[in-house]
This record gives C-alpha cells, sequence and structure tokens, in this order.
C-alpha cells in the first residue's frame, strides 16, 4: 500500500519547481516524473516532439472508460529574478502559500495527477477504465506537445479529459482559440526627400491592419458562453532611419475566436484583403504562426458535476461552471470531438495568478485536489 504523506508531496513539488523548465527543459521535469512512475511499476513513454522536447504519457488500468488527465511541463519565465520576494526555483512556505515558478501555472496540478495515478495502481483500487496522463512540453508556446499526441492518436478512445490547470472556484468547459498572425509589408527604400522613388512599406500596413481591426472586432456574432471575438495588433516593426522611406515594416496580431467565427474565417479574411491591397501595388504576406481552435463543449457531465461536488466537499467553495477567454492544451487534444464530449479545466491555483511575479499556490489547495482528483477517477470508473 502507499499513501503519500503531505511531506512527501512538498518534497516532490520543491524537486519540480527546482527544475527550470522555462523553454526547452521540459525534458527534465518528464524524466523526473519517469523516474517516479518507473518506482512504482508504472511504464511511461516520452514522446518526442522536437529534438530538444518532450512529452510524457503513462497509463494504468484497461478498457473502458478512458480518461485522460492532462498537464503542461513548462513554465513561463521568471522575468526580473530580483522583484521575486524569494528565489523563483525554491519553493518556499509563507502563509500558507507555496512560491515559486511553476506553482500555481501549473506544476501543483500535474503532480497531483501522477501521484493520484501512482496511489490509484499501488492500492489496486482502480476498478475499471484506463487513466491516461498526458504530461505536454510547450503549451506556453503555441501548443507543440498537445499538437503531437493528438495527431499520434493519444486522444482517439479517451472519453473523458481533464486539464489541472490553474482555476480552483471555477470549472471552465469552453474556451476562446487563439491565432497569432504575422504580417509583413515590403516596400522599396528611397531618401525621404524624394518618397516617389520608394514605396513605403508602413502606410499599406497601417491602412490594412486598422481595416482588419475594425471588421474583426466589429463583428457581432457572439457565443452563447464565450461572447465576441477579439482582435488586437500587438507588435509593429519598421523603419530604421528618421529620413529613409521603410522598406519593409512587420506587425504581429493576436486573435482570440470563437466556434461562430473560427481560426480558418479569420486567416481567410486576412489573406483576402491582403490580396486586395497587393492588386493595388503592396505586397503584403500573411504568416500564420500559431493556430490552436477554441474549445465548445456543453460543460454538462458527470465528470463536471461530479467535480463541483467534490470542489464542495474539499474545498468549501461553491464552485462555478463557466466559459474562459484564455487558451489550453484542449484546443490541440479535442480536435474533432463534439460539444457532448465531457471536457474541463479544473486544477489547484489561480487564473490571474498564471505569469506573475511572486507566483504561489496555497499549499491546502495543493493537497486537496489530490483527494479531489482521486475521487472524481474513482466515481467515473467504479
Ligand atoms: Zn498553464
Amino acid at each position: 500500500m502507499k499513501y503519500f504523506t503531505e511531506e512527501e508531496k512538498l518534497t516532490f513539488l520543491s524537486d519540480i519547481i527546482a527544475i527550470k523548465s522555462v523553454n526547452e527543459n521540459e525534458i527534465q521535469v518528464a524524466n523526473y516524473l519517469k523516474a517516479l512512475f518507473d518506482e512504482y511499476g508504472i511504464e511511461s513513454k516520452i514522446v518526442p516532439v522536437t529534438k530538444t522536447r518532450v512529452n510524457l504519457v503513462a497509463e494504468i488500468g484497461s478498457g473502458h472508460p478512458v480518461i485522460g488527465i492532462s498537464g503542461h511541463m513548462d513554465v513561463v519565465s521568471p522575468g526580473d529574478e530580483s522583484e521575486w520576494s524569494s528565489d523563483p526555483f525554491t519553493l518556499t512556505e509563507r502563509d500558507g502559500k507555496l512560491f515559486g515558478r511553476g506553482t500555481n501555472d501549473m506544476k501543483a496540478g500535474l503532480l497531483n495527477l501522477a501521484l493520484v495515478m501512482i496511489e490509484l495502481k499501488e492500492n489496486n483500487e482502480l476498478k475499471n477504465g484506463t487513466i491516461r496522463f498526458m504530461a505536454t512540453t510547450g503549451e506556453e508556446v503555441g501548443g507543440a506537445g498537445s499538437k503531437k499526441l493528438y495527431e499520434d492518436g493519444y486522444m482517439d478512445d479517451v472519453e473523458y479529459l481533464w486539464v489541472a490547470e490553474p482555476s480552483h472556484d471555477t470549472i471552465i468547459y469552453a474556451h476562446k482559440g487563439s491565432l497569432n498572425l504575422r504580417i509583413t509589408s515590403i516596400g522599396e527604400a528611397a531618401h525621404s526627400s524624394m518618397p516617389h522613388h520608394g514605396y513605403n512599406a508602413i502606410n499599406p500596413l497601417m491602412a490594412y491592419l486598422l481595416e482588419m481591426d475594425e471588421k474583426l472586432n466589429g463583428d457581432n456574432r457572439k457565443n452563447e458562453v464565450l461572447d465576441k471575438l477579439v482582435m488586437s495588433t500587438t507588435i509593429f516593426n519598421a523603419g530604421n532611419q528618421v529620413n529613409s522611406i521603410p522598406e519593409k515594416a512587420v506587425a504581429e496580431i493576436n486573435v482570440r475566436t470563437i466556434p461562430e467565427f473560427d481560426n480558418e474565417e479569420v486567416i481567410e479574411i486576412f489573406r483576402t484583403a491582403a490580396n486586395n491591397y497587393n492588386k493595388e501595388g503592396s505586397n503584403i504576406n500573411i504568416e500564420v504562426t500559431m493556430s490552436l481552435p477554441s474549445v465548445f463543449t456543453t460543460g454538462q457531465s458527470k465528470m463536471v458535476t461530479l467535480a463541483k461536488e467534490l470542489g464542495k466537499k474539499y474545498l468549501d467553495l461553491d464552485i462555478s461552471i463557466k466559459g474562459s477567454p484564455g487558451v489550453t492544451d484542449a484546443s490541440n487534444l479535442l480536435r474533432n470531438k463534439d460539444e457532448n464530449f465531457p471536457f474541463m479545466m479544473f486544477g489547484p491555483g489561480e487564473t490571474k495568478m498564471a505569469h506573475k511575479t511572486d507566483e504561489y499556490v496555497y499549499k491546502e489547495y495543493y493537497f486537496a485536489f489530490f483527494h479531489i482528483y482521486k475521487e472524481l477517477i474513482l466515481g467515473l470508473t467504479k
């Protein structure tokens, strides 16, 4: 029999917080979890995504239902470390909070999933079904890891999915998509005393971006849960000398999409408008740098109902059930699933805390989610 003590749980968390899995170091987190699974006889598999980045998949049980549980191993950069009250890569407890980069987003959630797997296996508690643990790489930078898992078929037979992203008081069952475009306008350099000898790359790009902004943000389509699509131009670079006509201007934009106005339609609108500009002598090119579709499910499932009950039991919170503007790996993992698919994002931590200096997770919630996850699995598989 194995029941992890709170001390052990803190040691594991401290170990993985110490791994600086900011871009490309997730492999060390994967190796750490793999070793932990090995110790308890759970087979796990490193799934390479790029030369340096990997996912980790582990499985226990057999047959139905197949429950997918997922979390990402990467964290965002700590930023200016001197702004932190304690070292971001040393788990530090103050006032019932556990501080460190990734405590909240989302190593506490990820670790709980892994430890629950081990207890279920070790104590023979899982009577029916399969639990597939999927730890991903690169969630924070476009979801390359989850895309690979989807493409390799790891989601094909999955019947429930939850992502342990931080959201301890709200179960998220739908979220917007996210689309990044890089738009390059090519002109021709000239001296600014004779602009007609060149072609100013900035002018058409400015007009184009404002036109797109008006068209997209002015669109009236609305999702009942996610509201409207939003688009923002977030980067604009051009020119290098004040008396030269710029030969190149590059802008980047981010669009948060909804099922009624999806990534493909947005890309098409951008392309069509660029073609129209180009017919008038501009040279505007579109590059899609990231495309994650929105996730829309009904939120009506045994899983969500049970998770809400367990939230009351272990957190003493009235968990709300909502849609969210943020994206998760579910954008990739749920490709081709319909709206009746039971999905949720529910985990220790607060969504608003993600990516902040002095990131923390409440110790009490870290421990509580272990029990929530375990009972949830037992409830869905009994
Ligand atoms: Zn996250």
